[in-house]
């Protein structure tokens, strides 16, 4: 099976853990660079970004996971994860660090305050068997994307769910659900781009 990591500097790690157990791969938090060496794929999950750029700055943790995404590793992003593989943030501070991966603007808070958090069911493209329950805490939209971004799900007129190659993004939480096809999704990117014999 796939091995991947789930970044644990902050936010709900426990979470995505469980998902993808339940979607069979092997989870490993991760907050070291050697650790990088051990994974196959890589979760970055929900929490709040700009807390999550300086504790990677602080672990020594952000060339790393640079240099993990630039090498075309899956990397799955949910809310403050896909903030983090934005290349292009507004409504950040001036002195927040990405990783960057998908060639797309993101505006973070753009669904508003924390008590406009909602759930909504939402389409997401590749993923069959119905909408999936969207949790959006606070969450960020794509305000736009490169032409080699696939936009994968919308809500509201709005970019919620993108691709660009190995790198997935979600505005909302798939993990606080029970339902957890989009994990599913994602093992199958790394089990495509990891051969049986290079698995970590
Ligand atoms: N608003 C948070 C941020 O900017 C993201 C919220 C979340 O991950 N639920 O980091």
């Amino acid at each position: 099976t796939v091995t991947i990591g789930v970044l644990a500097l902050q936010g709900d790690v426990r979470e995505h853990l469980t998902a993808l157990a339940d979607a069979g791969a092997r989870g490993l938090p991760v907050r070291r660079p050697e650790e990088l060496a051990e994974i196959d794929g890589l979760v970055i999950p929900g929490g709040e970004s700009t807390t999550m750029s300086k504790l990677a700055v602080v672990f020594g943790m952000l060339e790393p996971l640079r240099a993990f995404v630039r090498a075309g590793r899956p990397v799955y992003g949910t809310c403050a994860g896909m903030i983090m593989v934005a290349d292009k943030l507004l409504d950040a501070r001036d002195d927040q660090e990405t990783l960057g991966g998908i060639d797309m603007i993101v505006r973070r808070n753009a669904f508003g305050r924390q008590n406009e958090s909602f759930e909504a069911a939402v389409e997401v493209a590749g993923i069959d068997g119905g909408p999936v329950e969207g949790v959006f805490i606070r969450a960020p939209w794509v305000e736009s994307v490169g032409a080699s971004v696939e936009v994968l799900a919308t809500y509201g007129g709005h970019t919620v769910g993108v691709r660009q190659g190995n790198v997935l993004a979600t505005s909302f939480h798939p993990e606080l659900t029970g339902d957890h096809r989009i994990h599913g999704f994602f093992v199958d990117m790394v089990r495509a781009a990891t051969p049986q014999e290079e698995r970590a």
